[in-house]
């Protein structure tokens, strides 16, 4: 399922909505449309009007956080870092980047830029709030100057928020940069992880003492950010040491498309594998699976070939490619394996095992 789409390009970079923000976006309107002055614009006449600048706001504020992601975004790019995209979803935005540098000093620019464009854009909102407020009577009650006011409060926190030294907020970033120039970068996303989930745990406390159940929340989001950080970091790293050809295999169990499905169910039964290339001459037309076969009724498999039921769009990854861009490629697709492929013909086959086994071998 598509859950994401295209609503245009900024700097070059496909800016795109998540289904969760088209959730939340009523939801921020209703609470500004019911929330008191200063945070709302609950009794403001006529109704119309009140919707109007609620929705305005969240629109804004969606504004805000693209932005934020922009601000990573323009100094990424100046370190030569592709970003695939920005996408804005329930909580904020993510900006989906190629790699992450591991040059301290890069990163460090790069996860501060965020949160400056957030607490820049929130004191100067309120700045010129401050501003007219004190130059001009009456300005204090009107609907313009709630918007300045709750723009510019929600930019300060997000700011402030950001900067929590815990990933997955930008402060967590900043503190394994700030690790990093002193020790290995896995040391260093190791160290800053493990202060991210004691943060959360006393976050976590603090919820419940309070009580106050957003907290508790946002602690379990933290905890499971950093460990999530800490893990995929140590991976990619350890991975990247490695090509596809070398941790792949190369004995590639293959079937042609022309025998029927009945005749390839009996050679799973006796192969095993629960997935096969399909392989005729030399050249790679596809992969047929175990779910391919459920999907074709008993009487229908004498007269269906392989050829009717393969997928032909092949996720595949070259002999050259790192271990640790084969990684990324099943984790983002979501699959347990992947064909090796040079040309149209197939090299191999590297599993989701044989990564894990490469993985114990290096951590050893
Ligand atoms: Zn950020």
């Amino acid at each position: 399922m598509k859950s994401s789409f295209k609503i245009g390009s900024v700097m070059g970079i496909p800016v795109k909505l998540h289904i969760t923000f088209l959730l939340i976006l009523p939801v921020f309107a209703l609470v500004f449309s019911t929330n008191e002055a200063p945070f709302g614009f609950a009794g403001t006449e006529p109704l119309i009007l009140n919707y109007a600048l609620s929705l305005l706001t969240t629109i804004l504020l969606f504004v805000c956080i693209l932005l934020h992601e922009l601000g990573h975004s323009y100094i990424a790019k100046s370190y030569g870092v592709e970003i695939r995209d920005i996408t804005l979803l329930l909580f904020g935005g993510v900006s989906s980047m190629e790699e992450i540098p591991r040059v301290p000093s890069q990163e460090l620019r790069m996860a501060f830029a965020g949160p400056l464009v957030s607490l820049v854009i929130g004191a100067m909102l309120l700045g010129a709030n401050y501003i007219v407020t004190s130059s001009v009577p009456g300005y204090a009650g009107t609907s313009i100057w709630q918007m300045f006011y709750i723009l510019g409060s929600i930019n300060i926190l997000l700011g402030l928020f950001n900067l929590l030294p815990a990933f997955p907020m930008d402060g967590g970033r900043l503190l394994r940069a700030w690790y990093a120039k002193r020790m290995s970068y896995i040391k260093a996303t190791h160290y800053a992880a493990s202060f991210g989930k004691m943060f959360a745990f006393l976050m976590g406390i603090l919820g419940l003492l309070i009580p106050n159940p957003w907290l508790i929340l946002i602690a379990f989001f933290v905890y499971i950010g950093a460990s999530e950080e800490d893990k995929s970091t140590t991976i990619s790293i350890l991975l990247e040491k490695y090509s596809v050809r070398e941790i792949m295999t190369e004995d590639v169990v293959s079937v042609p498309p022309d025998i029927t499905v009945e005749e390839l169910a009996k050679f799973m039964f006796e192969h095993k594998h629960l997935g096969y290339p399909v392989i005729q001459g030399n050249s790679l037309k596809g992969i047929v699976t175990f779910t391919d076969i459920r999907n074709i009724l008993p009487h229908d498999r004498f007269a269906t070939l392989v050829s009717d039921i393969m997928t032909r769009d092949i996720i595949s990854v070259s002999p050259e490619d790192t271990a640790s861009d084969a990684f990324k490629v099943m984790t983002t697709n979501n699959i347990g394996r992947l064909l090796v492929v040079s040309g149209d013909e197939l090299a191999g086959i590297l599993s989701r095992s044989d990564l894990m086994r490469t993985m114990m071998l290096l951590n050893e």
